[in-house]
């Protein structure tokens, strides 16, 4: 049966790399005899020049219908200036919201052969997942920005929580951590702020109420997990954690993999829908060249495959595809370290290799490659 899948490229790079996604997806197709349907829709700074509005009623409806969503990214310097509703960022916050994508899944993984792009002097073993909650919080509570009485200019965003809101992400990343080795971590700032107080007591009674044998659960202040997570990231396993929060942490820990362009990301609803799209912006400063790095919107895809469409086998294909490009030194310039490119690679197989500065094209070709040997 045909997986429909709506993408939206966006802007930017975000064009770039989901070419490269189809790519590997059109590969996986064929090698396991898969049927994927690709409909592109307009959101971000491409939709606002071509309808007037950064989220069309058009692209909600096919994202909708869709068994699954591949994003690139939106934005750019363009589009910075218009009204609040009318930014590109408008259009992701309006798409999350439509679907009701509540939980967002940041895997934050460190692959042996990137150990040198790791920010870190002796990084150890990282392998953690960042839980974010995705439609709540300051992103979507009550604003405004106006003059006060004495003219001053003023603005304030609201940090509102429900208790069900906390409920059902709380329950996604104890059941994750199931799968995994067991441990929650959950992020907070209670010594401050009521929402956060809100969060913990929620968190630890959902932890009571279910079956989570196995599992231990922690809590964390915010500026502790920012300051511990560069110190020591393999304390962690899953990290639970509200909207904002979740945004500059998962940031934080994506130099932990050597690049933005490494880490994907899921973002899941209650009913099932899932969009699927890198963690990093729409990269202006070097769209259009062929620089990017698409290895997070392909680990995206992968992570498509096994939470949205059950195929674990062709999962498992692209990321180890990806483990090899990378053993045998290709490179895209974020995580490029080398001071010359390489000449010349080596056979399938071999040893760890000399790195060798590639483009966005060459390395979705290297990927589609290496997909024929998983
Ligand atoms: P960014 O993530 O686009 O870029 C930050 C830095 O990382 C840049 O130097 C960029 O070149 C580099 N980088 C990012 N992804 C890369 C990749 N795949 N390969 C190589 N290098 C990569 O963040 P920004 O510059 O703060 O934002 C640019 C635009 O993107 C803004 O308009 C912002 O609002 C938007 N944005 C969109 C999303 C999204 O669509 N989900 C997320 C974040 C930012």
């Amino acid at each position: 049966m045909t997986k429909n899948i709506a993408v939206i490229g966006g802007d930017g790079i975000g064009v770039e790399i989901t070419a490269e996604a189809i790519k590997i997806l059109n590969k996986i197709a064929a090698k396991y005899n898969r049927e994927f349907g690709f409909t592109h829709v307009l959101m971000g700074g491409i939709a606002i020049d071509e309808t007037g509005v950064p989220l069309p009623e058009e692209t909600v409806k096919v994202c909708k219908a869709s068994d699954a969503v591949l994003l690139g990214a939106v934005g750019g310097p363009k589009w910075d200036k218009g009204a609040g509703h009318l930014r590109p960022e408008a259009g992701l916050l309006g798409i999350r919201s439509a679907l009701g994508l509540f939980a967002n899944l940041r895997p934050v993984r460190l692959f042996d052969v990137l150990a040198d792009a790791c920010v870190l002097k002796n990084p150890g073993k990282i392998d953690l997942i960042i839980v974010r909650e995705l439609i709540g919080g300051a992103y979507f509570g009550r604003r405004e920005t106006y003059k006060d009485e004495a003219e001053a200019r003023t603005a304030y965003d609201t940090m509102l929580y429900r208790d069900w809101e906390i409920e059902r992400i709380a329950k996604v990343a104890f059941k994750l951590a199931q799968k995994r080795s067991g441990s929650v971590c959950s992020v907070d700032k209670a010594n401050v702020l009521d929402s956060s107080r809100l969060w913990r007591e929620v968190v630890w009674e959902t932890f009571g109420k279910g079956d989570y044998s196995g599992i231990t659960l922690s809590d964390m202040l915010v500026d502790n997990c920012a300051m511990q997570l560069v110190r020591d990231p393999s304390q962690f396993d899953v990290i639970v954690t509200e909207n904002l929060f979740g945004d500059i942490l998962s940031d934080e820990a994506s130099v932990l993999t050597g690049s933005l362009g490494m880490l994907p990301s899921a973002s899941l609803s209650e009913s099932g829908a899932g969009m699927y799209e890198p963690c990093h912006g729409s990269a202006p400063d070097i769209a259009g060249q062929d620089k990017a790095n698409p290895l997070a919107m392909i680990l995206s895809a992968a992570m498509m495959l096994r939470l949205s469409f059950d195929m674990d086998s062709e999962a498992a294909a692209i990321e180890s595809a990806v483990e090899r490009v990378l053993a045998k030194g290709l490179r895209t310039g974020d995580i490029y370290r080398g001071t010359e490119p390489a000449q010349a690679i080596p056979p399938l197989g071999g040893e760890s290799s000399p790195e060798r500065l590639v483009g966005c094209i060459e390395m979705g070709d290297a990927v589609a490659a290496e997909i024929c040997f998983s």
